[in-house]
């Protein structure tokens, strides 16, 4: 496995930096995980003896089954009162201070590198988890290949199980694709993206109609194409479209700490909240209040905001490049499904902000509010796995075009 790993190329994304500016801020918020050689290598040190404020302190917990399901941890380190590690300290690692980078627990050590092995090389991204990766902070990815190649050892040693299964490709249920093939999509999606001249929204539809048109090639079949849909007459949301939007708004967005069978997108829980709850008017829920999507549609989300636009270019230029959104890459969706997933993705980001701006009082999004959805949002699917239910429930509902277009036209 080794040698064939090393001989893979390892592909830079442009355009992309980062260098972490030590603002302490991704060492909060959650329960680091750890390996159990994490767990060992850094619970037999007597951390008591070295700072006064771990006397007493219990700093590590055993994971639930549910949540060591299919991961390589078995323990995490608990979270400080203050939503903070415990370790960090004045803003720095108290483990990588006292001891070396190569104490920290893994996820630590290569934070925020992400590595995706795929038929044509190893694809590096920035998990934008990190405030640093998400201001562009920083040197190019590009410039730092050595140190790049550096994690990817690391990242093979740390996880050497990591073989995502790529031999399922499919363009859509039962419509098989090969990598080459995808590669060429992939080459048009990002083409769309890059087209200034039009919202991210108009972006993201010509990919699905580029996508549909791709299938109908394909599928070699009479049956017409979609017609390309415009933004300004896509038609009201759906009962069904917001039960969607909302079921996936209270996974990617909760506002407590979810527990088990809470954590993943779960068919039975969608159909009963879509069947007995169907008759509750369906809301955004952020921090302590609800929001219906009439008042956050009148909201404007902003286009042309240079900071903005480019943050939101380059989260979305980043998960197709790594193709982190379809395949092993996102719960064996389809190209069609996990494009479209993407962009529904988008248009709760929209909705997340707009209803983060007015819980704070706010008439406009500002780049802040987009920042802390990002941020949430990276954190979630990172940790967001697909049964094969899920997956087949995602494909019946994120299949159509003028779903879509809905969703997007209507966020
Ligand atoms: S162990 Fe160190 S690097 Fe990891 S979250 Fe805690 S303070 Fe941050």
């Amino acid at each position: 496995m080794s040698n064939q790993v090393e001989e893979l190329t390892l592909h830079i994304p442009d355009g992309i930096n980062y260098e972490c500016t030590g603002c302490g801020t991704c060492c909060g918020g959650w329960s680091v995980p750890m390996t159990e050689e994490d767990y060992f290598r850094i619970s037999d040190i007597d951390w008591a003896a070295r700072k006064d404020k771990f006397v007493g302190k219990s700093l590590f917990r055993e994971l639930k089954d549910y949540e060591s399901k299919d991961t390589p941890y078995t323990h995490a380190i608990k979270e400080g009162e203050d939503g903070h590690c415990p370790f960090l300290v004045d803003k720095l690692c108290f483990i990588h201070s006292q001891f070396e980078s190569s104490t920290k627990p893994s996820i630590c050590q290569l934070f925020p590198y992400c590595f995706n092995e795929t038929p044509s090389g190893i694809y590096a991204t920035v998990s934008f988890v990190s405030v640093g990766a998400v201001n562009n902070s920083g040197k190019a990815l590009s410039e730092q290949r050595e140190y790049l190649e550096q994690k990817l050892k690391e990242f093979k040693t740390l996880y050497p199980e990591h073989q995502p299964n790529w031999s399922k490709l499919q363009m859509s249920t039962g419509i098989p694709l090969t990598w080459d093939e995808y590669l060429e999509h992939e080459a048009k999606l990002i083409e769309l993206l890059r087209d200034e001249s039009k919202t991210f929204d108009q972006r993201l539809l010509d990919g699905s109609t580029y996508l549909m048109g791709e299938l109908k090639k394909k599928r070699e079949s009479s049956s017409s194409s979609p017609q390309p849909v415009s933004l300004d007459s896509a038609p009201a949301l759906k009962g069904l479209d917001k039960q969607l939007l909302v079921a996936l708004h209270s996974i990617y967005f909760p506002v407590k700490t979810l527990g088990r069978g809470e954590q993943n997108f779960n068919f039975y829980r969608f159909l009963y909240q879509s069947i007995f709850l169907g008759f509750l008017p369906p809301r955004i829920k952020v921090l302590m209040k609800s929001y219906s999507f009439e008042e956050l549609e009148k909201m404007e989300f902003p286009f042309g905001d240079e900071e903005i636009d480019n943050l939101i270019y380059r989260y979305l230029f980043q998960r197709i490049f790594g193709k982190l959104y379809f395949g092993a890459g996102f719960g064996q969706l389809s190209l069609i499904v996990g494009f479209h997933h993407l962009s529904i993705i988008y248009a709760l980001l929209k909705l997340q902000s707009k209803a983060l701006a007015k819980a704070r009082g706010a008439e406009k999004v500002s780049y802040l509010d987009v920042v802390a959805a990002v941020r949430q949002l990276e954190k979630r699917l990172g940790e967001t796995a697909l049964d094969g239910m899920a997956a087949a429930t995602y494909e019946l509902l994120m299949f159509s075009h003028t779903r879509l277009s809905r969703i997007l036209a209507h966020s």
